[in-house]
């Protein structure tokens, strides 16, 4: 038995001296020192001798397997040494190459205007409501004091979806939703998308819209002028001359268009203003009782004022583009100058 288990060690040392490669000693290690491997077959010998012998070729064997395991383990940290230097070697950093360049990303110009417009009526205590883009007729338009065959309604050309389903041509429904759910006094924007089967140059199927409305008792036209007037000049130059001009709009009475002093020629006359000197830039009005009637508000009590503009229009005047669907066109070269 001595002579067996000294043959053994001799054996695996001479296979630990030759072997190559990390595998090979993992192997290796598992032919003599495993559960099945040679030595525990030899151990399970044992039993074979006299009690008094056992703990002496117990003893031999333990020593047998702790040297085997002593060169194993330091064949392999050599390995795993020379492992790691050939890496390091390999991924050796050239400082002499140059940088690669990452482009960096810009807010879309349509999203710039629009944080803007956020920012100034955040800026007034004015809170932010959204709404949905599939509408129905109700929100759309019949709550909006424009009832069937109203003669407004086709001012604005509808995608319809089904009879009663549309995408919304405004934003504001959502004027509507907030009133019925809340009580005056409200400030209240809601920015969004809005559609119509619209496109030249000045108008694209889909664009973003902010529709702003103020309840309260007592609310003045004169409220109406000094909140959009103060928005205007925050939003272009404090200097900025505007006008107040009656129009009309189905649910507001009286309703205003407001122009601003044209942007490209200071109001000397231009082909952007058609020579006015003017440009539209949202339109206003106090909110129409019949609105007030189908959110169930007392007309007698409440009164406020409602606006809408358009995204684009202002994004066009402030960045001097003479084409919509340039903002949606995606063309990176374009993108990139604002
Ligand atoms: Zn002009």
């Amino acid at each position: 038995m001595r002579d067996k288990l000294l043959q053994l060690e001799k054996a695996a040392f001479e296979e630990v001296a030759s072997v190559k490669g990390k595998e090979a000693v993992l192997e290796l290690k598992n032919k003599y020192l495993g559960r099945k491997g040679e030595l525990a077959a030899l151990t399970k010998e044992l039993g074979k001798f006299p009690p008094e012998e056992r703990p002496i070729i117990g003893e031999l064997i333990n020593r047998i397997r702790g040297s085997i395991e002593e060169r194993i383990q330091s064949l392999l940290t050599a390995l795993l040494q020379n492992e790691r230097e050939e890496k390091l070697k390999a991924e050796k950093i050239d400082v002499t190459l140059p940088g690669r360049y990452i482009p960096l990303g810009k807010r879309h110009p349509v999203t710039q205007v629009m944080d803007e417009v956020i920012r100034i009526f955040s800026g007034m205590g004015f809170e932010i409501a959204e709404g949905p883009e599939v509408e129905t007729d109700y929100y759309n338009f019949e709550a909006l004091n424009m009832p069937k065959d109203h003669p407004a309604r086709d001012m604005q050309d509808t995608f319809y979806i089904s009879a009663d389903a549309l995408l919304r041509t405004h934003t504001s429904p959502v004027q509507i939703r907030v009133m019925k759910e809340q009580k005056p006094p409200l400030r209240v924007i809601a920015p969004g998308k809005v559609y119509r089967r619209d496109s030249d140059v000045t108008h694209t199927p889909m664009f973003h819209q902010v529709e702003g409305f103020m309840v309260d008792e007592a609310i003045t036209f004169g409220d109406l002028k000094g909140v959009l007037s103060a928005f205007l000049h925050s939003l272009f130059r404090e200097d900025m001359a505007i006008r107040f001009r009656p129009s009309f709009f189905p649910f507001t009475e009286p309703s205003a268009e407001v122009d601003i002093q044209c942007v490209m020629c200071s109001g000397k006359g231009c082909r952007v203003c058609k020579g006015s000197g003017w440009l539209e830039i949202l339109g206003a009005g106090m909110i129409h009782p019949m609105v007030f009637k189908a959110v169930e508000y007392d007309a007698e009590k409440f009164t406020g004022f409602a606006f809408g503009l358009g995204i684009e229009r202002i994004a066009m005047l402030k960045f001097g583009i003479d084409d919509i669907r340039l903002f949606f066109e995606n063309d990176v070269r374009f993108l990139k100058q604002f």
